[in-house]
């Protein structure tokens, strides 16, 4: 389940200027594909045109076979879990954060999804510069903690496709063991769609897509584009 395909997809946001211009790539079900290349090639659109948020002006994009223009933009929401390069907290605490948009969810299943993206330690912390009560400091989150809240939400949602958005700030320039650990945790056995801006960043990837100028440049494995360099 989760099988992503992009089948000869074009696209412009204004008909003045082609962004996407004939791509094609299918990510099987539970792997993981890297969509690598510079800054305005596209990369993000791809990730909203599978939200829906826009349509393709010619070609279709498939989930498990159907076509998305024909599944409700909420249940594609519910099916994709999405881990931006920024991640906006909401005013109040880490653990009500994670637990974001699912009612009901279970206290262990949170704490569970905190311990492995390794929060576990603040879920009852509440972010600093929010409303926290008066003689409190409320705590101060790096951006890789943030990311691991980011996570930890997308861990207890547990869609069956997952798109790691890299392309900038706090996850492109990231060594960070934590983060990657977690991430690694959350990719697996998930259908995944890694952006980033960079081909070291990418290694695990089933396979690699460079894109540039809205067009497929180069495709394969890492240690096919390293050879071919
Ligand atoms: P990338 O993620 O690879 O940096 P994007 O998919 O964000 O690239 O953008 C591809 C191109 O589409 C860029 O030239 C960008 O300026 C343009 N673009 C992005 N969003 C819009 C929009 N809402 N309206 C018009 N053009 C846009
Ligand atoms: P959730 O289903 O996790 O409670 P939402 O319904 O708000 O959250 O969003 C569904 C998915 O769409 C989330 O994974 C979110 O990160 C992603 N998403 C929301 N807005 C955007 C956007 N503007 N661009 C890309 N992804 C988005």
């Amino acid at each position: 389940e989760g099988e992503v395909r992009f089948e000869d997809v074009h696209f412009a946001y204004t008909s003045a200027r082609p962004i996407l211009k004939g791509i094609s790539f299918a990510v099987p079900a539970g792997r993981t594909v890297a969509i690598v290349g510079p800054s305005g090639a596209g990369k993000s659109t791809i990730s909203r045109l599978l939200f829906r948020f826009y349509e393709p002006t010619s070609g279709g994009i498939l989930i498990d076979g159907q076509d998305i223009s024909e599944v409700q933009q909420a249940s594609l929401r519910a099916a994709i879990g999405m881990v931006p390069q920024d991640t906006v907290l909401f005013n109040d605490t880490i653990g009500y954060n994670i637990a974001y948009g699912r009612d009901g969810a279970r206290p262990e299943d949170i704490a569970e999804a905190a311990r492995l993206a390794q929060i576990d330690g603040f879920v009852r912390a509440l972010p600093e510069g929010y409303d926290t009560p008066v003689g409190e400091r409320g705590l101060k989150l790096s951006g890789g903690e943030k990311q691991r809240v980011a996570i930890a939400r997308t861990i207890l949602k547990a869609p069956p496709i997952l798109i790691l958005d890299e392309a900038t700030s706090a996850l492109d320039s990231f060594t960070e063991k934590e983060i990657q650990d977690a991430l690694e945790r959350v990719s697996r056995d998930r259908t995944t769609i890694v952006i980033a801006h960079r081909l070291s960043t990418v290694v695990g990837a089933d396979e690699i897509i460079v894109l540039d100028g809205g067009v497929i440049v180069e495709r394969g494995t890492h240690a096919d584009l390293l050879a071919r360099d």
